[in-house]
Order: C-alpha cells, then sequence, then structure tokens
C-alpha cells in the first residue's frame, strides 16, 4: 500500500492474509511448444535480412512463418521495444497482458508470445536467450519484461511536461505510419504494449511500483524468436538505453541494436505448422 489505510483491521485479518494463492493461469493444459523441433531447426539456419535500428528511432520488419528472428545487441546496451503484428492483418497484434498472465511478468527460452482476443494464439515463440542466466537478481528484477507499456510522450507530458517525439511510441508509430503509408496518428492506434527486449525490470518490495535498472545486456547478446504466423515486427532503440536512469529525453546514452531473420535450411519437420486463430466460437452467450 502506498497511503495509509482508513479502515482498521477486522479480527480474522491474519487468517484472511493467510490464505495460500493459487495460480490464476495454470498452464498445464497449454499446448506447449515441442522446444526439440526449434532447437534442431536452429542449429542449421541461413540469414535473409538484417536491419539496423538507430538510437532513438525505430523499424518494421518481416519475419515469415518458420522464421527465426534475433534481436542483437551491438556497439553498448541498449534496451529495445519490441511489437508484432500479424503481416497479413494488423488488427492481430502481440498482447502482452495475457502473455503476462500466461508466462509471469519476464519471458524466456520456452514462453511463448501470445496474439490479442479474439485470434488468441501464439505468434512466436522464444527459442534462445542469451541472457538466461540472469534470472532474478535480489531486488526481483529480472530481463525481458512484459508489465511495461512502452515509453510514450503522453505519459511525460503529464509527468515531466514539454513535448519529446523519440519515445518507443513514438518510434514504432512512425516506422508503423512508414512501413504502411498511413498517418502516424493512424498507425499509433496499432502500436501496442510491448515486450521489452533486454530491459530489466521488476516490482519494489515496498510499494510494489515499477522499476527499472542497468540492462545486463551486452554486445553479441541476443533474444531469438519463432515465427508461428507470418509476422510483421517494430522495433524501438528506448531513449533510456540501458533504462539505468532516465527515459523519455535525449540524456540517456543510447545505442543500435540489430535484427536478423533466419531461413532454416533444412527445413522443419512435418508436424510444425503455422499456429491457428483460436477456436471459440464468439457467440459470448447470444446464441444459446
Ligand atoms: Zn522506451
Amino acid at each position: 500500500m502506498k497511503y495509509k489505510p482508513e479502515n482498521s483491521e477486522p479480527a480474522d485479518a491474519a487468517t484472511r492474509r493467510a490464505v495460500r494463492p493459487v495460480i490464476c493461469y495454470p498452464t498445464d493444459n497449454l499446448p506447449l511448444p515441442n522446444v526439440d523441433i526449434y532447437a534442431e531447426a536452429r542449429h542449421h539456419l541461413k540469414q535473409v535480412d538484417e536491419i539496423i535500428v538507430e538510437p532513438r528511432d525505430a523499424e518494421t520488419f518481416h519475419v515469415p512463418a518458420g522464421h527465426f528472428c534475433r534481436i542483437v545487441s551491438v556497439e553498448g546496451p541498449q534496451v529495445g521495444d519490441l511489437n508484432l503484428w500479424n503481416a497479413a492483418d494488423i488488427n492481430e497484434r502481440f498482447f502482452s497482458g495475457k502473455t503476462r498472465a500466461l508466462n509471469g511478468t519476464h519471458v524466456s527460452t520456452g514462453d511463448r508470445l501470445w496474439s490479442n482476443l479474439p485470434y488468441m494464439r501464439p505468434m512466436a515463440t522464444i527459442t534462445h536467450d542469451t541472457l538466461d542466466w540472469y534470472g532474478w537478481d535480489e531486488y526481483g528484477g529480472g530481463v525481458h519484461d512484459v508489465i511495461g507499456t512502452r515509453c510514450d510522450p503522453y505519459t511525460n507530458r503529464l509527468l515531466n511536461g514539454g513535448e519529446y517525439h523519440y519515445c518507443c511510441h513514438s518510434n514504432l508509430s512512425r516506422a508503423l505510419a512508414t512501413e504502411k503509408q498511413i498517418a502516424v496518428t493512424d498507425a499509433e492506434a496499432h502500436v501496442h504494449d510491448v515486450l521489452n527486449v533486454f530491459m530489466c525490470t521488476g516490482f519494489t518490495q515496498d510499494t510494489h511500483q515499477y522499476f527499472m535498472k542497468a540492462s545486463p545486456v551486452r554486445p553479441g547478446d541476443f533474444l531469438e524468436i519463432f515465427a508461428e504466423i507470418d509476422l510483421l515486427g517494430g522495433l524501438s532503440t528506448c531513449p533510456g538505453g540501458d533504462c539505468s536512469t532516465i527515459h523519455s529525453s535525449d540524456t540517456a546514452k543510447c545505442y543500435p541494436l540489430k535484427v536478423e531473420v533466419y531461413r532454416p535450411t533444412q527445413g522443419l519437420p512435418v508436424d510444425w505448422q503455422p499456429a491457428a486463430k483460436n477456436p471459440y466460437s464468439r457467440n459470448h452467450g447470444f446464441d444459446e
């Protein structure tokens, strides 16, 4: 609690607090990726594309279903804000909230990145993470979170005043507007809560506020995903740089990030196929 309570505890407060928690979304019944398929395929790759994202900017890129994509640290520690869309229909996009509810606050190898309702299917599977050694630090921090949203000029205007145009939200909006040849104000409606690649974050112990700290990423580190459907990606190099101090300004030291796209050269086993849309009927109780 951030505020002093106005109400006194009931007599059974301790009993109520002692109730054991249960996992909201047990994943025992979730169709799991066949990690052996990815592990075999990722050893036989041919690079087919490479994109450099300059500091305080964003780029879009395409990853066909069945291809791998790496987000690579180059030159210095830098956080990347990742958006994913269905390449054929950008109304389907990465669903940070449900990915968090299913996988936890931070993601790594074996976790899947889910799309929004009503599509709700795995868009990508994380197949390698050179920072998987980090785990949880003494502050409760971890790497690659799905809890932050993305830095944006609206929140900055409220908290700090003034106009800053190179927050991740704006960078991704410009990149999508360029990709789709649409107005930036139309593009920003499709920009969504991100996967914070390489960002080291958590919640404080006392107030449970979102915190960030210097990313442990170093040049050569990468996060690798496998595209379960045809993907349009957007990656912003956050103006916070390694996110150790400040964002939403030109203050922090920033570096580029590299996106590499790979095609498996030995093909995929026959039992892999692009993920199907969620089979829920969409009746919502009307047709019963
Ligand atoms: Zn940012």
